[in-house]
């Protein structure tokens, strides 16, 4: 039986670390985040992050803007909170409506205020071991649980299945960074199962429910499920199939549960981390 890796407990330990550290400060971070249009989870997301930056004693923005916004209002929305010294991160929740290009917008933020770490800068920063602002959330939050529970990834065969600017290309790289061997499947990879079922840690980021079966995980394996997927009552599911891996992995996060609340953990770190980097003090 795997020993099922508490996510909403670490991320608990994290935000209440910070939620100390920032009562020592006299200005409070704040955190900017801009919803452009009605997209149902992103409005759920945009208020599960509202909360937990005001449980923690951010000052928290949200900017709600018409699903109609012309680039023109949603550029000059960014430029006007980059010039704001008052400003510590700035989040645009994507995806934006079909007439505005997210990486555009996301290339016009201030690479210090990124504190999703997604600005071109950043992302390179990441890529050759030279300290970015702020590194992806689910990505980090995803190593730091594989700290959190000592999990070794020197020499170990990691498959990233997903290659995302979000999730799987970071997450790649920051496995590389500490020894790993990996492998980043996709799509169009030939044959997922004979690939995954010799990987010593599995990390799925797709969206597709259920995709990873008992067969496609060796027996004590890692299985880290990153992927959401709703069904139409709401209900959320992970990429893998809990009740058939969990009896052989070593280790699995489940859903929701797992990574989910360590992204919004590391959001909250980012944001106070950019505003000690930045901030006047
Ligand atoms: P994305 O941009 O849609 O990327 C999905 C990736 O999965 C793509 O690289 C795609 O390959 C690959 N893929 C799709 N179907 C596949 C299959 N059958 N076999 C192998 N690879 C397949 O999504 P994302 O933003 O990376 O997010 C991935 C999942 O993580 C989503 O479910 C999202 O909701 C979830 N997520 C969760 C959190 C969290 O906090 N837990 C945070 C962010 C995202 P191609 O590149 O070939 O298309």
């Amino acid at each position: 039986m795997a020993e099922i890796i508490d996510g909403k407990a670490v991320a608990a330990k994290i935000t209440e670390e910070i939620k100390q550290k920032v009562q020592t400060l006299t200005k409070k971070p704040t955190l900017a985040v801009i919803l452009v249009g009605s997209d149902a989870a992103s409005e759920i997301y945009v208020k599960n992050k509202e909360k937990k930056a005001k449980e923690i004693g951010f000052n928290s923005k949200t900017y709600r803007l018409d699903e109609n916004t012309s680039e023109n209002e949603l550029r000059d929305l960014i430029i006007s909170l980059n010039e704001d010294e008052n400003v510590s991160g700035i989040l645009l929740q994507l995806p934006l409506p079909k007439h505005l290009n997210g990486k555009d917008f996301i290339e016009l933020i201030d690479p210090k205020k990124d504190v999703d770490g997604f600005h071109p800068i950043n992302m390179g920063k990441l890529l050759t071991n030279s300290s970015p602002n702020a590194v992806s959330c689910t990505p980090k939050g995803v190593m730091r649980l594989l700290e959190e529970y000592n999990i070794s990834l020197e020499g170990k065969l990691a498959v990233v299945i997903g290659r995302s600017n979000m999730v799987g290309k970071p997450l790649s790289v920051l496995l590389g960074q500490k020894n790993a061997t990996v492998i980043c499947a996709h799509s169009k990879t030939k044959d997922l199962e004979k690939i995954t079922s010799q990987a010593d840690i599995i990390l799925s980021a797709t969206g597709k429910s259920g995709l990873i079966k008992k067969n496609f995980v060796k027996s004590g394996a890692v299985v880290i499920d990153i992927g959401i997927s709703r069904d139409k009552d709401g209900k959320i599911s992970g990429d893998v199939d809990f009740s058939d891996i969990e009896p052989i992995a070593s280790y699995i996060t489940p859903v929701p549960g797992g990574v989910g609340p360590m992204t919004i953990a590391m959001l909250m770190e980012n944001t106070l981390e950019l505003y000690l980097k930045n901030a006047k003090l």
